[in-house]
């Protein structure tokens, strides 16, 4: 499933392919996908402007002068940007064609699993950071307004796990499974410790290892860059080495004790209880 760094890859593999054109064209190829497409969203598109892209948590926005286009990828979304007049294939389910300096391109998503999501938000109907998607969503981790402080200060009435508290994303935003596992790894944090038992001190380092931890996936992400302008490209999500994740049985990379797997709200969460108090 896409995280936030396969996003933001996303986001920064489209953008110099989308931003700055003019939208020729919208293709629907079926009703809808996790919810049905807007209504009349070649009328509103067609002719104008693609402003700028951006990304709140793992929703990938174009923005418009008159509104958002929200994409989300799902469980197996992705985009692709393609020459015109290629056929499309299976689960290819819409299109946005643009026009631009270098001719036509498409902005191609598949979404075998159709768990994604394509909406609009016009500016007509209020602040995109009203949309009902969107404002329940916490912090960005990559922006300056997360920190160990806000971590503390938001889990004095805690008592779920850390790792479940993470995953809730009303705090942070886009430190999902893999991410919560290898951020707590790094922080040195036992992922069930109840949230309101941890330090500020700990909430600190854990910050920073989540900072750390998204930042090095975005930019070994961004070796995939090229797939995005490939017809034949893979999605570009890609595969990090991980300390815990995925690991279960196997030595810690620093104490050699097995990583542990154990079930957490549903999620497989792995950690070392060597180095992981
Ligand atoms: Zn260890």
């Amino acid at each position: 499933m896409p995280e936030l760094p396969e996003v933001e890859v996303t986001r920064r593999g489209v953008a110099p392919h989308i931003e700055g054109r003019t939208v020729h064209d919208v293709v629907l190829r079926r009703d809808g996908l996790r919810w049905p497409f807007p209504a009349q969203l070649r009328q509103r598109l067609a002719g104008r402007l693609v402003v700028r892209t951006g990304r709140r948590g793992k929703y990938l926005l174009v923005h418009f002068e008159h509104g958002t286009l929200i994409i989300h990828l799902g469980m197996s979304g992705h985009l692709r940007v393609l020459a015109p007049g290629i056929e499309p294939e299976k689960h290819d389910h819409f299109d946005l064609v643009v026009d631009g300096p270098q001719g036509r391109q498409v902005l191609r998503m598949k979404d075998p699993r159709r768990f994604g999501a394509v909406l609009w938000h016009d500016d007509a109907d209020g602040l995109l950071e009203h949309h009902v998607l969107l404002r329940e969503l916490g912090v960005e981790p990559l922006e300056t307004g997360f920190s160990g402080k806000l971590l503390y200060d938001q889990t004095r009435q805690r008592s779920a796990p850390v790792k479940q508290v993470l995953l809730a994303g009303d705090i942070v935003v886009g430190v999902g499974n893999i991410y919560a596992s290898e951020s707590l790894f790094r922080a040195g944090i036992n992922p069930k410790t109840p949230a309101k038992r941890i330090s500020l001190a700990r909430y600190e380092k854990l910050a920073q290892a989540i900072r750390e931890i998204l930042a090095e996936a975005i930019i070994q992400g961004g070796s995939t860059l090229r797939d995005f302008i490939s017809v034949n490209g893979q999605s570009g999500y890609f595969q990090q080495t991980y300390f815990v994740y995925d690991r279960a049985g196997v030595p810690c990379r620093v104490c050699a004790a097995p990583v542990r797997q154990i079930k957490q709200g549903q999620r497989s969460t792995f950690y070392c209880v060597n180095c992981q108090k």
